[in-house]
């Protein structure tokens, strides 16, 4: 089955998809979407970031939406604000060639609660939404989950490991009619094994893409040896090489990423910083102009990168290698989207190439040293 015609999606949806350059689905897509049109069905999806996730779960949850019907029906989860605002929007250019309006609204912490109050009070189908406003907004009576027939759990991993073990649980128990309920992640912790055993069908049907290997298969792994008072220099020529392309630069600290900005600005590099501690304006502003192609590079901590999307990122940095093996996966995630090849690239000081060893070893993947 190589078009989405085939694995059963309606014919102003494949226009659509069309429009965004989605044509040829991907191996996700085409184990999920003909087993989430064709049955109400839970669904246990093993899966990176980048792999088109999103339009996997998305295009069947618009399927099961009844328009005529101004309830939500359909209930998303994610970690970010800015992955809730990116499912949301791609489920909006799904529906462009529709004959019914759908309706999808985002809610996410960081933003006024009112004016999602008054959002959720017009006719709303889809809620995407992160965990915590999510509870907020139940907990307020201000969105009523109860008719939901499909929840659907994004990147459930970072959720948890973001703190929001007790939120779910809540949401969980709050709609406790009989739903769907569709759990995707880059990995299966006990944490979320328990999600599953208590929350979900005992036959939920199972599905892992990337089977061998933990990561992309379409990032490539490097390692650069150097010092840590080399390691500023190292990045700008790094950055002069490939002044055409773009990526990310991740740094392990909030404090470590504003120094290091400001230190690639002082050399005439076009970067922004994206961390916890900047008010969530100067994070959007930051994201619209690396999207809109304006900043060539992204600096940032592990929890502020999470499920961002940004199309042609040729390469991922790591300014240290992270503490955690799933924020690698999770790292060079960002690069190699949509089928596209990306390079992941370490620094790595004396002493650090037993992290190198271990992260080969765990992930499935193989590190070639680049010299410069
Ligand atoms: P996701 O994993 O859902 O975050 O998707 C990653 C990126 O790949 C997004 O920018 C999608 O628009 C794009 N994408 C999703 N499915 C496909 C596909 N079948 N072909 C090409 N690009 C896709």
């Amino acid at each position: 089955m190589n078009t989405f015609s085939e694995l059963g999606i309606s014919d102003a949806y494949v226009k659509a998809l069309k429009e965004l350059n989605i044509v040829k689905p991907s191996e996700i897509q085409k184990a999920v979407i003909p087993k989430l049109l064709g049955t109400k069905t839970d669904l246990i999806g093993l899966a990176q970031t980048g792999t088109g996730k999103t339009a996997a779960f998305g295009l069947p949850i618009l399927h099961t939406i009844d328009a005529n019907r101004p309830v939500v029906q359909g209930l998303i989860i994610a970690p970010t604000r800015e992955l809730v605002q990116q499912i949301k929007k791609q489920l909006f250019k799904f529906t462009k060639y529709i004959d019914e309006k759908i309706f999808v609204e985002g809610v996410y912490g960081g933003e006024m609660i009112g004016r999602q109050m008054k959002a959720l009070k017009r006719p709303t189908h889809i809620v995407v939404a992160t965990p915590g406003r999510l509870l907020d907004l139940i907990e307020r009576e201000a969105v009523d989950i109860s008719k939901v027939k499909t929840l659907v759990l994004d990147e459930a991993d970072e959720m948890l490991s973001m703190g929001f073990k007790e939120e779910l649980h809540k949401i969980l128990q709050y709609n406790k009619t009989k739903r769907n309920t569709w759990l995707f992640s880059a990995t299966m912790p006990d944490e979320i094994k328990q999600i599953v055993e208590t929350s979900m069908s005992p036959d939920a049907i199972k599905i892992q893409v990337n089977k061998n290997s933990l990561v992309n298969e379409n990032i490539s792994h490097h390692f650069i040896k150097t010092k840590i008072p080399d390691k500023t220099d190292l990045i700008a020529r790094i950055l002069k090489k490939r002044k055409n392309e773009r990526g990310v630069i991740f740094c392990r600290t909030k404090a470590g990423t504003q120094n290091l900005v400001k230190q690639l600005k002082d050399k005439g590099y076009t970067v922004g910083a994206l961390e916890g501690d900047m008010l969530q304006k100067e994070r959007d502003k930051v994201m619209r102009a690396f999207k809109n192609e304006k900043l060539q590079i992204l600096v940032s901590t592990d929890v502020s990168a999470r499920g961002i999307d940004v199309n042609n990122l040729a390469f991922v940095l790591h300014h240290q290698l992270p503490d955690q093996m799933h924020y690698y996966t999770h790292r060079s995630g960002r690069t190699a989207r949509g089928g596209k090849t990306g390079q992941s690239i370490a620094l790595i000081i004396p002493g650090e190439m037993q992290k190198v060893i271990d992260t080969q070893k765990a992930l499935g993947i193989v590190f070639k040293e680049i010299v410069m």
